[in-house]
């Protein structure tokens, strides 16, 4: 006998050949292989910057000479340098300004400024060594230097631009201005003009909606009053110079030691004695594999630090810097955090790269560069505090400063942190900014008309924090848990970080590795959660006995009817307490929308149940329980 039920009729838009299209990867070559890795001939160019800089506090001008070296590693022949200027976007007549609406925007401009006055923009005279003035084109936030001659593969010319800016006060959540009991905090991003990335794909990225750098060294010197402490990405050269000697020797057993050091405490910020001086200070640091840096001045500067254990021995220091306004104890524990936080993503996926990690309060509610992090000074113990900040802008390291993909695709930037934030979630039992279940409710309910690949400049704002950071995070953590399981995604996962580090991976690329690693077919898998807007809608349609038969098994048919497609989990409950789950894979959907299976019970079945743990979006849980009892037709569960 059959006891089946009928529910209201959701209408399915599922379509095997639509669901299970393959993707159109581009054909792999000798640069990007089909394997998803770099190619033999991969190549990349390489910016390395050396820039002196003067800041004047009470102007907030910086002032400054900057060096590039570009190797032009491509094949081919440039006749041009890009580059991004960051400070552009706060002149009045910008396109960030045309395009920040009225209401309110986190990233809009609310405060005008000359941006980059560039005095000089030269080049270096490879024989005589002469600067020469060239010609350079300001274009929007662009500037366009047209070469003398032009960049040959494999050859490097040196640029030099003088320039000055003054640092906007609120600066569109990425840099600003905070005042505080003792003493001003600047924050700086965007501080000098960086080279646009050229790349096989796009050539010059010029566009530049999306973060996306080219990793080389970073060397620079800040000059400000004595009585300032300065910090940021790289490792700080001259110690001897700018700190006193008792904060020479804290650093020093800082770098061997598990416990937090204080380099300066909250009562020594406001005594002369802990700053050398007076005058003016020249405070100089550098790093490789950065392209980018960001760093903060101060007098109100409270500096913790601590000992980061890495791999093979190697060891980092992080370092945490505050003001008195933040001396309580999520900020007190946050150079702690810091190590836990970096030790963590060093063992699961690859060593965190730099000698030094730098986090500093200021009004920047969470920014990160390289080796560096901003976060809001008032940042608390709580969900999205402290903790779930630093997990986060230090998760940045690796995506996308270490695996520098193009910022364009945002969820190769926020979506891949996010995942990798909730796995230390998950180890070090921390909050994240958000929980997956919490995830999976919103997405269920979700409809954004657009798909986690859309381009960053056409993300809507109310999409942004659901496509670039939820959906691709619960995609992954799906694939992870549902699709391949842990030890094959971690180790597939892996993989593709070692082989892309310091290098620009595409989003084909990421797609492609997760697959030949893992040995499967995932075009429905990235059809489903990346390149399309769809949503999933699995049903229990029927449950028969055999011969009406309890004892005989029982056939459970179920339906697909939305066009995303994932494997499907069912419990069952028998009348005798047996209750039993089934696992098939998402391939059942591969030739119909409908799938029977046979489940071997022994007595009658009381439920049976789709997505028992919920950990997918289903758009319409009314149909994804059957409940009855042998041989009574029963209509299923509203909720
Ligand atoms: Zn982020």
């Amino acid at each position: 006998m059959c006891i089946e039920y009928a529910h209201a009729q959701q209408k399915s838009v599922f379509d095997p050949q639509e669901s299970f299209k393959q993707v159109n990867f581009p054909a792999g070559n000798l640069v990007r292989t089909a394997s998803g890795k770099p190619g033999v001939q991969y190549w990349q160019n390489r910016a390395d910057y050396k820039i002196s800089a003067r800041f004047d506090t009470l102007s907030r001008q910086l002032r400054a000479t900057e060096e590039l070296i570009y190797f032009n590693g491509s094949p081919d022949v440039l006749p041009e340098v890009w580059l991004l200027l960051g400070q552009n976007r706060f002149r009045k007549d910008s396109r960030s300004t045309a395009t920040t609406p009225l209401e309110d925007s986190r990233f809009g401009i609310k405060e005008f400024t000359d941006g980059f006055v560039l005095e000089k923009v030269m080049v270096k005279n490879k024989k005589t060594g002469v600067w020469n003035k060239i010609d350079a084109k300001v274009m929007n936030d662009q500037l366009k230097i047209m070469l003398p001659e032009a960049l040959q593969t494999k050859e490097k010319i040196t640029l030099r631009i003088d320039y000055h800016f003054t640092l906007p006060k609120n600066g569109s959540d990425f840099m600003g201005v905070l005042p505080t009991t003792n003493g001003t905090i600047y924050q700086f991003s965007a501080w000098f003009p960086r080279v646009a990335v050229y790349d096989d794909i796009e050539g010059w990225n010029t566009a530049n909606s999306g973060y996306y750098i080219e990793p080389g060294k970073l060397d620079y010197k800040i000059t400000v009053p004595a009585e300032c402490i300065v910090q940021g990405s790289g490792q700080l050269l001259n110690p001897e110079q700018v700190l006193t000697k008792l904060q020479q020797v804290r650093l020093r057993e800082a770098e061997r030691s598990n416990q937090t050091v204080q380099i300066r405490t909250a009562k020594e910020v406001t005594m002369a004695s802990s700053r050398p001086g007076p005058g003016l200070l020249t405070w100089h640091f550098s790093t490789d594999h950065s392209g980018d840096g960001l760093f903060a001045v101060s007098r109100s500067f409270i500096w913790d630090a601590v000992k980061v254990d890495l791999p093979d021995k190697e060891t980092a220091l992080a370092m945490s810097l505050y003001p008195v306004e933040s001396n309580y104890l999520a900020w007190q524990k946050s150079a702690q955090t810091m190590k836990q936080v970096l030790e963590s993503y060093s063992r699961l996926w690859c060593p965190y790269p730099y000698k030094t990690a730098v986090n500093i309060a200021g009004s920047v509610t969470g920014i990160g560069g390289p080796g560096t992090s901003f976060i809001q000074y008032q940042s608390n113990g709580m969900a999205n505090g402290v903790w779930s900040k630093l997990n986060h802008e230090l998760g940045h390291n690796w995506f996308n400063m270490m695996i520098a993909g193009n910022g364009r695709q945002a969820w190769m930037v926020e979506g891949l942190n996010s995942f990798i934030n909730h796995i230390n979630g998950k180890v070090l039992q921390g909050e994240t900014a958000f929980t997956l279940p919490d995830a999976i409710n919103w997405l269920g309910k979700a409809d954004p008309n657009q798909c986690a690949a859309t381009p960053y400049e056409l993300m809507l704002y109310k999409n942004f924090a659901l496509l670039a950071y939820v959906k691709p995070a619960v995609a992954l953590n799906l694939l992870r848990t549902e699709v391949l399981g842990a030890r094959r995604f971690d180790a597939a996962f892996r993989t593709f970080v070692q082989a892309w580090k310091f290098k620009h991976p595409s989003p084909s690329d990421f797609f492609r590795c997760m697959e030949k690693e893992s040995g499967e077919n995932l075009s429905w898998f990235w059809q489903s959660w990346f390149l399309n807007d769809w949503t999933l809608d699995q049903s229990v349609e029927s449950v028969q006995y055999v011969n009406g038969l309890p004892e005989q098994g029982v056939n459970i048919k179920l339906v697909n009817k939305g066009k995303m497609v994932m494997p499907a989990v069912v419990e069952i409950v028998e009348s005798n307490g047996q209750v039993n789950r089934a696992n098939l894979p998402a391939e059942i959907w591969q030739k119909g929308g409908d799938w029977t299976f046979h489940y071997p019970s022994t007595s009658a079945v009381i439920s049976v149940r789709l997505d028992p743990d919920h950990n997918l979006p289903d758009r319409d849980l009314s149909n994804n329980t059957w409940h009855g009892t042998a041989n009574t037709i029963t209509q299923p569960t509203t909720k």
